[in-house]
C-alpha cells in the first residue's frame, strides 16, 4: 500500500510524517526541495485567535476603499480582476449571517486544537525549543479603534479563547519598543510563534525519512486512474504507482484537482515579508495592528515584518513595493525599528472563499484525499490537519466531524 503525498510544504510534510508514523508506506513528492513554498517565509505565528472568516461584512465593506489605495492592505492587480469574479461571488455568498456563524465554529474547532497539537508534534520531533513562550499583542491607538475590532474579541469570547485587554502602558511594559501612540492592546497568550517555520518543515521531513519515508522530486502533471487512483505522472515522463494520493500542493492544488475533474475555487492571496537581520530593537511578543494590517514577529534570524494581501494570480512577478509599505507601517508601532540589512520574500497563501480548509476524501476518485486551502493559517493548522488526515486515511475516527471541511461543499 503506497501513499503519495503531493506537496512538501508544512501541510504535506506534517501529513507524510503522521502517515509514516502510523505504518503507511509514504512517498513525499515535490517539484522543489521541501518547504520552499508559502511554508518557507510565513509570519511564523501559531495564530489560534485568527480564525474569523474574511468574508465578514465589516471586512469586505472596506475592500473597495482598500482597492483604490495602492498602498492599502488588500490590492487586486487590475488585469487580474476579471479572473477573480467567480471567487469573489463565492466570498460574498460566505458573508450571510448564518453562514458566518457556521464558518466561525468550523475555524474555532480547528484553532481550539491547534496549539496542543502543535506542541505534541514539537515534542515528538524534539523541537520544543522552536516555539516562543510569549504570546501576541494586538494593538490599538485608542478606545474607538478597539471598538471597531470588538467583533473579533466577541467571537473569541464566544468560543472561549484566552485574551486580556490591557492599556498602552501595560503593553509597553511587555514590549518597551512600542510607540506611545499605542493606547490599548489585547494580549493573546496562546498565540505563540515559531523561531523559524522553514526549519520546522525541514525537521519534519528529516524525521519522516528516519521513519522509512521516501522523499521524491518531480513535477506532477497528471494521474492514472479508473474510478480508483493508480499512479501519479511526472513532467519528466516517470510514473509513481500509488494506492492513495494526498493532494496538498498549497495554492497550486486546484491545478491538480482539475486533472481529476474535481475543481476547487482556490485563489492565491499573495503575501510579503521583510526579514530584518539588524533591526536595532529586540522583541519578545509578536504584534499585530488590525487597523494597519501588518504583523511583526521576532524570529531566529531577526525581526520579520509581513502582512497584506495581493490578488494577482500564481504567475505574476512579485511587487516588493508592498513589502516596503508594510515595513513603514510597522515603524509607526515600533519607531526604533531599523531596516538596513534585510531580505524580501513573497509567498502564495492558498485561499478558499469561505476561509475554511478542505480536509477531505475525494468525491470523485477512490484513493484520493485533499488537504487544501489553509489560507492565512497553514502553519497554525498543520499539526491538527495532519492528525485529522491521518485518521481519515487510515480509517480512524477523526476527533471532529469533517463534513463541513468536505471538498464538494461549494
Ligand atoms: C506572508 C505570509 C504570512 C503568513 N503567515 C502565517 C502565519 O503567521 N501563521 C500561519 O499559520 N500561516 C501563515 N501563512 C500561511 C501559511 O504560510 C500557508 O497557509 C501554508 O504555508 C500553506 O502550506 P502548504 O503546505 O499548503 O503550501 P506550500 O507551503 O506552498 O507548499 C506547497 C508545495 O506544493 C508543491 N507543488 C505545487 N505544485 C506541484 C506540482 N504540480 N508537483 C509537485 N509539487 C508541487 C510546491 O513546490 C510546494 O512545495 C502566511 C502566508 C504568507 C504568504
Amino acid at each position: 500500500m503506497v501513499t503519495v503525498v503531493i506537496g512538501a510544504g508544512i501541510i504535506g510534510t506534517a501529513i507524510a510524517y503522521d502517515l509514516q508514523k502510523r505504518g503507511r508506506s509514504v512517498v513525499l513528492l515535490d517539484r522543489d526541495a521541501p518547504g520552499k513554498g508559502a511554508s518557507f517565509g510565513n509570519m511564523a505565528s501559531i495564530a489560534v485567535t485568527e480564525f474569523m472568516p474574511a468574508s465578514r461584512p465589516s471586512v469586505w465593506r472596506q475592500i473597495p476603499g482598500w482597492m483604490l489605495d495602492p498602498e492599502g492592505p488588500v490590492r487586486v492587480r487590475p488585469s487580474y480582476m476579471p479572473r477573480l469574479v467567480p471567487w469573489f461571488l463565492r466570498f460574498i455568498a460566505a458573508s450571510r449571517p448564518a453562514k458566518l456563524r457556521a464558518l466561525e465554529a468550523q475555524g474555532a474547532a480547528l484553532c481550539g486544537r491547534a496549539l496542543a497539537d502543535t506542541l505534541d508534534l514539537l515534542r515528538e520531533t524534539e523541537l520544543e525549543d522552536q516555539i516562543s513562550e510569549q504570546g501576541c499583542l494586538s494593538l490599538y491607538t485608542d478606545a474607538a479603534e478597539f471598538k471597531a475590532d470588538r467583533e473579533h474579541i466577541e467571537i473569541l469570547e464566544r468560543f472561549g479563547f484566552a485574551h486580556e485587554v490591557i492599556d498602552g502602558a501595560a503593553a509597553r511594559a511587555l514590549e518597551p519598543a512600542l510607540s506611545d501612540k499605542i493606547g490599548m492592546a489585547v494580549r493573546f497568550p496562546d498565540n505563540r510563534s515559531m523561531k523559524d517555520p522553514y526549519k520546522l518543515v525541514l525537521a519534519l521531513a528529516e524525521r519522516f525519512v528516519a521513519l522509512g519515508g521516501h522523499n521524491e522530486r518531480g513535477d506532477v502533471v497528471g494521474f492514472a486512474r479508473s474510478d480508483q487512483i493508480t499512479a501519479v505522472k511526472l513532467a519528466d515522463g516517470r510514473e509513481i504507482a500509488a494506492d492513495e494520493v494526498v493532494i496538498c500542493a498549497g495554492a497550486f492544488s486546484s491545478r491538480l484537482s482539475k486533472l481529476l475533474d474535481e475543481p476547487i475555487p482556490l485563489e492565491t492571496e499573495r503575501g510579503y515579508h521583510t526579514q530584518i537581520m539588524a533591526p536595532g530593537i529586540t522583541m519578545q511578543h509578536s504584534i499585530i495592528w488590525p487597523a494597519r494590517a501588518f504583523m511583526v514577529t521576532p524570529t531566529a534570524g531577526g525581526i520579520r515584518v509581513g502582512g497584506t494581501v495581493e490578488m494577482a494570480g500564481l504567475d505574476a512577478p512579485p511587487d516588493y513595493r508592498r513589502a516596503k509599505v508594510t515595513v513603514r507601517r510597522a515603524q509607526t508601532a515600533l519607531p526604533g525599528l531599523a531596516c538596513a540589512e534585510f531580505t524580501e520574500w513573497m509567498g502564495h497563501r492558498p485561499a478558499l472563499p469561505d476561509t475554511v480548509p478542505i480536509i477531505s476524501v475525494s468525491a470523485k476518485v477512490r484513493g484520493v484525499f485533499y488537504a487544501v486551502g489553509h489560507g492565512h493559517l497553514g502553519l497554525t493548522y498543520a499539526a491538527t490537519t495532519a492528525r485529522l488526515m491521518g485518521d481519515l486515511i487510515t480509517g480512524g475516527r477523526p476527533e471532529i466531524d469533517l463534513h463541513p471541511y468536505r471538498i464538494n461543499r461549494f
